[in-house]
């Protein structure tokens, strides 16, 4: 096989992950290795995998299987399987998987161009490399990484691991302790960014509000903010957006943070979990109803326009009816912008999995619809809130139909790629190469939103 060897690559999983895939394409891109998008013109398929729940690593384990499939079509064909999965159980992957040729762990992501060349030039006799100890590696401002979203927005890995325990989640027994990059290091790739063309910063760690706690010097995600608020924008206007807060380490500094930041947006992402009082300590949480009930009438008391978002739990073992009720009312009560509610899964190593008091999956399913299609009905009428309001999009694609008629897709600062609101709207010359324009919204539901340019 020739040294530039074509290499195509699946990225699984959310966008700590995709980040991962980005310096995994920068290390191979340096090693010389062609990268292509095309498999079936590939000579190496890369697999990036994802372990945070069942269906996730069923999503993995069907990405091999894929992937050995497209392998036996060419003798020369090579399967890397990378990321989580790879990084939980690499035992049982390469027993699930015969045919795998190398396995890496979250501390070799940056080698990769190396390992595949070593492997290409079989000069190691060795296929697994997954090192015992949890990961420590943390890419830098200076780490090669190839960005595969859209030129306008990119995401920025702030931190890695986390300190918590939560009782459901497996996350730190694979991806480690929380491990926060300096200040200054962040500063610097997101100068970097902006001088490239980024106007979307999108700040992404399994934890964003311990962000520096780890460093024992008073470093907060707060300070944090108020660097990258202070970047140079070679376009002037940019937005940096923050995912995933932890409820019990936000503090008023922060709020106020979001508050003032001009570049900073309004929009506070913060998984919850649950509403009960019993769900709340049986998943270890650390906080009670009452605490969280106050901490988001602050949020909304003291950043005028703020969007809210949680991510809930359902089907806990020892969820009893009056717990989903609490979490239903809840849920009616505090009318969330955007909700999204995942279904429990048994995972090894957490606490959960040896509690005995599980709740059936069917019911657990029923529990996740019921509590969507409640949040579906408040998403739609705060939407419909916003018919003749004016809002800042971001435009994410431009589209030309069969007749050349083109139209618009963007985001509001209240809305996250892929998980959030899409908001469309024909094109105007007025558009003309701007990245941002005002879109007066004319219709809504409870997802989609229609509008005109206002510009
Ligand atoms: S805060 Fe809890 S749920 Fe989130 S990554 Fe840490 S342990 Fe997992």
């Amino acid at each position: 096989m020739p040294r530039s060897a074509k290499i195509c690559v699946s990225s699984l999983g959310c966008s700590k992950n995709l980040v991962d895939t980005e310096v995994m394409l920068g290390s191979l891109a340096k090693s010389g290795l062609e990268i292509t998008g095309d498999e079936s013109d590939a000579d190496i398929y890369v697999i990036n995998t994802c372990s945070f729940i069942g269906p996730a690593r069923d999503e993995s384990n069907e990405t091999i299987a894929k992937a050995l499939k497209w392998k036996k079509k060419r003798r020369s064909r090579k399967v890397v399987v990378a990321g989580c999965l790879a990084q939980r159980e690499p035992e049982e992957t390469q027993k699930a998987h015969s045919g795998i040729d190398l396995m890496l762990g979250l501390d070799e992501i940056a080698s990769i161009g190396t390992m595949v060349q070593n492997m290409l030039r079989k000069l190691d006799s060795v296929h697994t490399f997954v090192k015992e100890d949890l990961p420590v590696y943390l890419y830098d401002e200076n780490t090669p990484r190839l960005l595969v979203t859209p030129a306008h927005y990119a995401y920025v890995k702030i931190s890695e691991g986390c300190n918590h325990k939560c009782s459901f989640c497996a996350i730190p027994t694979f991806r480690g302790k929380l491990r926060s990059r300096a200040v200054q290091s962040l500063v610097k790739e997101c100068q970097a960014l902006l001088n490239r063309g980024v106007h979307e910063l999108i700040l992404v760690s399994q934890n964003a509000t311990d962000y520096g706690s780890d460093f024992g010097d008073g470093t907060s995600l707060s300070m944090l903010l108020r660097a990258l608020d202070d970047l140079k924008a070679p376009a002037g206007e940019y937005w940096i957006r923050v995912l995933y807060l932890y409820p019990t380490s936000v503090t008023d500094e922060l709020i106020q943070t979001f508050a003032e930041a001009k570049h900073v947006l309004k929009y506070i992402d913060m998984p919850l979990q649950h509403a009960s009082a019993n769900m709340l300590t049986a998943m270890r949480r650390g906080i009670t109803p009452d605490r969280t009930t106050k901490l988001l009438a602050k949020f909304r008391d003291r950043i005028p326009g703020v969007t809210m978002r949680t991510t809930l739990l359902v089907g806990h073992p020892g969820e009893k009816e009056e717990d989903f009720a609490a979490l239903q009312e809840f849920i009616r009560h505090e009318r969330f912008d955007r909700v999204g509610v995942f279904t429990y899964s048994h995972e090894k190593n957490t606490h959960a999995f040896g509690m005995e008091n599980d709740v059936p999956n069917a019911v657990a399913k029923e529990r996740e619809s019921s509590l969507m299609l409640a949040q579906q009905e408040i998403s739609k009428e705060k939407n419909q809130a916003l018919v003749g309001q004016t809002l800042r999009v971001i435009i994410d694609e431009v589209l030309e139909d069969d007749d050349g008629v083109r139209s618009c897709t963007g985001r509001s600062g209240g809305d996250a790629p892929d998980v959030d609101n899409m908001i469309h709207f024909p094109w105007s010359e007025a558009i003309g190469d701007k990245i941002f324009v005002s879109v007066k919204i004319l219709s809504a539901d409870a997802h989609d939103l229609k509008g005109v340019v206002a510009d």
